[in-house]
């Protein structure tokens, strides 16, 4: 259960709702290609969701262990994008949704160059790019990489690994195909690497961490560490969105809209940024090869707590606090994270205060708690116009926030009372570097 108390436990109630309700669902198939997965019990099922402040909840079988299988591949993605960079991996694996199933033989007719990392071919061509000078030393590197996202040591299902690899004839194909085309950086042998990858053992309880890590942009939040850059994490996200669902990636962008990727274990991801990382475990699939209890509780949770990526976001809280228009001066106060919206709001809130000729403008920046390099940018724009413009510009800042030094140019106080004494006497304040 969660590690809130129980009586304002409302998503653990959702999620022991779900469990009780979905678990009557009893369509699908356990999926029977790989030998040992066909030993699964179809009524296992667990939900486990993790919030960006690390905060975990869960219901049902969330800590019952099961291979990971297809689920591996948005983080080894994500390992070779932060080797190697997007346009390097891109000359490997595209970035297409195949609009065919996990295991198509979906490769470009002129370069065999698989269309995207989530199907079977794209992610053995994504394992052979992991750097290793042998299969065990880029076997730990995968390991080390799925055990950062989970957060906890997570080992191999050596049972189900012989499984896959005696059977896997199909995948051993595709990378000789791949091979032949010299579209497969590594040697077709990678592909049992790829099978190890599969049988990497997890809970639905690691699979919600390992997805929340994503949510929040590569840093893990339950153990704080910086797993990927966000733009790495952004660059998997957005892949997960158009092709993690295999051929029904389009219908669940649309009922569900939410970065997401299943395995044929039963397992499911799916992201909703900033805001957590969920995972559902039920080994029956559809005939899309996509858990059928997971797709449900998905979709219901999507809808419960609106969390469709299309949706119009709502903002908790003005941006201007203050806005002040005096014959000789202005004044604007801002508050909270100044993204590309909050500028824009910023920027209006400035042009109403501008006095018309020369004067003085104060920007007290004292609670605002983030600025984005969007949000910089407009702002350091808007103040060089101002300037240029012939007014004196002052901005209040902390002198440590970070939020501070995109605006390095500008004269800084840590007062408002000081910036707006600058700007009447041109005495010398606190802080700043001053362009006046
Ligand atoms: N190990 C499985 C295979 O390659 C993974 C497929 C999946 O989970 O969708 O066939």
């Amino acid at each position: 259960m969660a590690t809130d108390g129980p009586v304002l436990d409302v998503v653990t109630e959702s999620l022991v709702e779900l469990y009780e309700r979905l678990g009557a669902l009893d369509d699908g198939a356990v999926a029977d290609y790989i030998p040992q997965l066909a030993l699964a019990d179809p009524d296992t099922f667990g939900l486990s969701l993790v919030s960006m402040d690390g905060h975990r909840y869960q219901a049902g079988d969330a800590e019952m262990p099961f291979t990971v299988q297809s689920v591996s591949k948005p983080f080894v993605y994500a390992l070779v994008l932060s080797e190697f960079g997007l346009e390097e991996v891109t000359r490997w694996v595209g970035t297409e949704p195949s609009g065919e199933g996990y295991n198509a033989i979906s490769l470009e007719p002129d370069t065999g160059r698989p269309d995207n990392a989530m199907i079977n071919a794209g992610a053995i061509a994504t394992t052979a790019l992991v750097p290793g000078a042998t299969c065990e030393e880029r076997f730990e590197r995968i390991l080390d990489c799925l055990s950062r996202f989970a957060g906890r040591g997570l080992d191999v299902d050596e049972a189900v690994h012989r499984s896959e690899a005696e059977t896997g004839d199909r995948n051993r194909a595709l990378a000789y195909l791949m091979s032949s085309a010299g579209a497969l950086p590594g040697a077709p042998s990678v592909v049992d690497t790829y099978f190890r990858q599969c049988a990497v053992r997890v809970t639905t309880g690691d699979l919600a961490v390992m997805a929340a890590t994503l949510a929040n942009g590569g840093v893990n939040p339950v153990t704080g560490e910086t797993v990927v850059s966000e733009t790495v994490a952004c660059q998997v996200l957005a892949v997960m969105a158009s092709c993690g669902m295999y051929d029904a990636s389009g219908a669940w962008l649309l009922r569900v809209g939410l970065p997401a990727k299943s395995g044929v274990s039963g397992g499911l991801i799916a992201v909703s940024p900033a805001r957590f990382g969920v995972a559902v475990h039920s080994p029956p699939l559809d005939a899309s090869g996509t858990p059928v209890r997971g797709v449900a509780a998905l979709r219901e949770l999507s809808e419960r707590f609106g969390l469709h990526m299309m949706r119009h976001p709502t903002r908790s809280a003005p941006t201007v606090t203050e806005a002040d228009r005096g014959v000789r001066q202005g004044l604007v106060a801002a508050q909270g994270a100044l993204d590309f919206t909050a500028a824009e709001r910023l920027l209006h809130g400035l042009s109403d205060v501008t006095p018309q000729d020369g004067g003085w403008v104060v920007l007290d920046l004292l609670d605002v708690t983030t600025m984005d390099t969007s949000g910089a940018t407009m702002v350091a724009t808007a103040l060089a116009r101002l300037e240029e413009e012939g007014h004196r510009v002052a901005v209040v800042v902390e002198p440590r926030a970070t939020a501070g030094a995109a605006l390095t140019p500008w004269r800084r106080f840590p007062s408002r009372e000081e910036a707006v004494d600058w700007c009447e006497n041109g005495s010398a304040g606190v802080g700043g570097t001053g362009r006046t």
